[in-house]
């Protein structure tokens, strides 16, 4: 979900840059104002109760724009995500609007306030009140207006500033630059938003061919710890001696070589949409420094997939494969796969018990066509991209 809540005194021209927002990211739009006009022109009890104070100039009681929102998020709650327009207003309200957002499992990613001086917005105002038709945009009214923001609703910059998502732009700008400057600041919060996805399943189940689709598909990093390590072999870098020697005596490659490899690959990649692990994590050690590694990244994972095929289905597929050019050091005889086969059995299935109770997990039946597979999985992803806290 992307969340923002556009600030501004009235007449810095929320309205106007919304209109733009809510079509370029697909947002759902509250305007507390246009939905209590809406309750006024409907004749409604809320209407009628907030009716005197808005023709004055003042703010709503915090109950009724409670009531009103609350509404409007539970029956749009599937939304990619809102547009918040003259809410919050209040400090209380910033307290509502985060209670509001831990009930979807999401979070407000950004206030941004379109910053205007006071005679700019008296000007502004003035003016639209020849065409609006709106009975508080009055000289009278419209500063009473701007005097609740003054003393109401500035102190809620306050909440955002401490919180560190407040971020402004310069209203005084022509209207094209500050959708613009607004623009950059919502890519630059949804390149931080990383989709990260864990393929699990036997080897043979089709993880990789499958993370490697779905990777170019989504425009997201694929992370084999097995090719990397290869790959450093192949540099012959200081960190690629150490693992061949390793391998050329049959050990295990430990953690302290694996994580910094990991880590490098995050750090530069640049403008990709998250990242798809396979074969990482393999032990519990290992999903404990995953979760570790995103969190510093300020990120999380998303979304974990287990490709299930039955025994016998997985033992064709590993000996077909041993038979081709994509055939992997341990297809070469039943015996190794054999001991493939047991060691996900010990190692790794206990992590995805771990993440099953921590994270949902999805299964996936890997035994039809790949093309019907990567499609099962693609809907569950799309899912995905809009879950995105
Ligand atoms: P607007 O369309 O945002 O300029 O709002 C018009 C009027 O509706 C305001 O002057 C207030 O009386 C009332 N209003 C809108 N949003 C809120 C809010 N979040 N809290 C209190 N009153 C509000």
């Amino acid at each position: 979900m992307l969340n923002i809540a556009l600030f501004g005194p009235p007449g810095a021209g929320k309205g106007t840059q919304s209109e733009f927002l809510i079509k370029k990211y697909n947002l759902f739009y509250i305007s507390t104002g246009e939905l209590l006009r809406k309750e006024l022109a409907a004749g409604t009890k809320l209407g009628m109760q907030a009716k005197n104070i808005i023709e004055q100039g003042g703010l709503v009681s915090d109950e009724i724009i409670v009531q009103i929102i609350e509404k409007t998020i539970k029956t749009n709650s599937d939304a990619n995500g809102f547009l918040f327009d003259g809410f919050p207003r209040t400090y209380i309200q910033a307290y509502i609007l985060e209670g509001l957002m831990i009930k979807l499992n999401s979070s407000l990613d950004a206030l941004i306030s379109i910053e205007v001086s006071e005679e700019e917005s008296v000007k502004r105002l003035l003016h639209r009140a020849k065409t609006s038709g709106r009975s508080d945009d009055n000289e009278k009214v419209i500063r009473n207006r701007l005097k609740e923001y003054r003393e109401k609703t500035l102190p809620v910059l306050n909440f955002y500033k401490e919180k560190g998502n407040y971020i402004a732009v310069n209203g005084m700008q022509p209207i094209p630059k500050v959708t613009e400057d607004i623009e950059q600041i919502i890519n630059d919060l949804l390149s931080k938003k990383l989709l990260n996805i864990v393929m699990f399943g036997h080897p043979g189940s089709g993880r990789g061919s499958l993370g490697k689709a779905l990777a170019e598909k989504y425009k997201l990093e694929f992370v084999a710890t097995g090719t990397m390590l290869d790959e450093e072999i192949k540099k012959g870098s200081k960190t690629g001696k150490k693992i061949r020697k390793l391998y050329e005596s049959g050990q295990l490659v430990p953690d302290e070589i694996v994580i910094p490899l990991i880590e490098r690959k995050i750090k530069n990649s640049k403008n990709v949409r998250g990242f798809i692990f396979k074969g990482f994590p393999r032990t519990l050690v290992q999903s404990y420094i995953l979760d570790g590694l995103l969190k510093k990244y300020d990120s999380y994972i998303a979304k974990i997939f287990e490709i299930k095929v039955d025994t016998l289905e997985l033992i064709r597929r590993l000996d077909k494969r041993s038979k081709t050019d994509a055939a992997m050091p341990y297809d070469s005889s039943t015996e190794k796969i054999v001991k493939r086969l047991q060691e996900h059995e010990d190692k790794t299935v206990p992590v995805i018990e771990k993440y099953k109770e921590t994270h949902d997990v999805t299964v996936i039946d890997g035994t039809p066509p790949f093309n019907e597979v990567l499609e099962n999985i693609s809907k569950e992803i799309e899912a995905s991209f809009k879950n995105l806290k």
